[in-house]
């Protein structure tokens, strides 16, 4: 499409749920500076949309409560890990968005006075009314749940349109697409059907979340540069789902 005839992005306020392991691009753990240069990119030109953004980010890159389980580690402990993880990510993409000229602010649900602000619903909002980027950390706050489910809680509680799930694959596949080349894939899908078809795309709790607030959640790839503005223009491939998708025929 020629410049100044692109279609304007479809929401107003949207979630970025990124995976810690997203942020390790091809290595294996901590954080790929160019993956972290990418991610302020794609962020930064949705903002020139003037789309309000917030962000919860996982911490699979570090640790997580599994993981450190299977080391020994009590469950609950473990969590609690995971979130400080989430907190690291946090701090390593405010960083780096703001190197590339934006407004953050990390807000975490275990408070951390020295590092960040505190989770406080009002001021997140009050963030992105001044168009600042809102990197929600630590989770819930709580242990036995994952990021997912923080980023349909943070989604719904911050009135976000849209929640967009960054995954390397370009939206939802019956199987594992990187392990079974001809998986079927959906462009829409409705909630029920993930949970019913038990699809991997987020937790249980997530999804419902998502549902009972009446938010999208849109997957698609982050390998493809500038897929966070194309998607939410409708112009590159994800799966959307909603309430009423008509889940297509079984192949
Ligand atoms: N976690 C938690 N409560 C939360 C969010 C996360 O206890 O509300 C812990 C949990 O142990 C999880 C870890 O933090 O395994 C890292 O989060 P997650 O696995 O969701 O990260 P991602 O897979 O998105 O990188």
């Amino acid at each position: 499409m020629t410049e100044g005839t692109e279609r304007p992005p479809r929401y107003r306020r949207i979630l970025l749920k990124m995976s810690g392991e997203a942020l390790m691009g091809d290595g294996d753990f901590g954080h790929d500076p160019s993956t972290l240069r990418r991610l302020a990119d794609e962020v930064r030109s949705v903002h020139a949309q003037g789309v309000e953004q917030c962000m919860v980010i996982g911490g699979g890159n570090i640790i997580r409560g599994g993981q450190a389980a299977a080391q020994g580690i009590e469950q609950v402990t473990g969590d609690y890990m995971g979130m400080l993880a989430t907190v690291i990510n946090a701090l390593a993409v405010q960083s780096m968005l703001e190197q590339s000229g934006l407004q953050t602010r990390v807000l975490s649900a275990i408070p951390m006075a020295a590092v960040c602000e505190p989770y406080i619903r009002r001021r997140a909002l009050r963030h992105m009314e001044k168009g600042r980027i809102v990197i929600c950390a630590a989770g819930t706050g709580n242990p036995f749940f994952t990021t997912d489910t923080a980023a349909a809680l943070r989604a719904a509680e911050l009135g976000c349109d849209a929640l967009l799930k960054a995954t390397k694959v370009d939206g939802v596949y019956a199987a594992d697409p990187l392990k079974h080349p001809t998986a079927q894939r959906f462009d829409r899908l409705s909630y029920h059907d993930v949970l019913a078809r038990d699809l991997k795309v987020m937790d249980a709790s997530a999804i419902s979340l998502a549902r009972e607030s009446a938010i999208p959640i849109l997957v698609f790839s982050f390998q493809r540069p500038g897929a966070l503005l194309q998607v939410l223009r409708g112009e590159a491939p994800h799966t959307i789902i909603t309430e009423e998708a008509q889940m297509p025929e079984e192949a």
